[in-house]
């Protein structure tokens, strides 16, 4: 399980260090590790870490699901747009992993996006051998 904090009301943080170790930490040479968050307003992508990209993927999805906009469900707390967010971009990844190491493309990073910060979050690297 990895644990972070997050800052800012919406946050990208690149997880990727975090599941390598997680890794290496294990007995496992090789299978599939999935990276799975616990929350209903964060999500998990894989893509590049490019901090203009990062901009482009959180005002994207600001405006398909932007802030306030007559949700029901922000009778409860006003962070509809955060869960409706976060149901675009999905909350799991699962990647190959050979000879202790994810199978990554050059770019590829795993992006944990914070939409309702901030706050304490979870996200669970389960491993599972071939
Ligand atoms: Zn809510």
């Amino acid at each position: 399980m990895i644990e972070l904090n997050t800052r800012k009301e919406v946050e990208v943080i690149d997880v990727t260090f975090y599941v390598e170790k997680a890794i290496e930490e294990s007995s496992i040479e090789q299978g599939i590790c999935l990276i799975y968050t616990l929350h209903t307003t964060t999500g998990i992508v894989v893509n590049e870490a490019e901090p203009g990209l990062i901009r482009d993927m959180t005002s994207l999805v600001a405006s398909l699901a932007p802030k306030g906009a007559g949700y029901l469900h922000d009778r409860f707390g006003g962070n509809a747009h955060a869960h409706l967010q976060a149901m675009l971009l999905g909350n799991s990844a699962v990647i190959p992993v050979e000879g202790k190491r994810l199978i990554l493309g050059t770019w590829q990073k795993i992006l944990f996006v914070e939409l309702d910060g901030p706050r304490k979050r979870w996200v669970c690297v389960k491993l599972i051998e071939e």
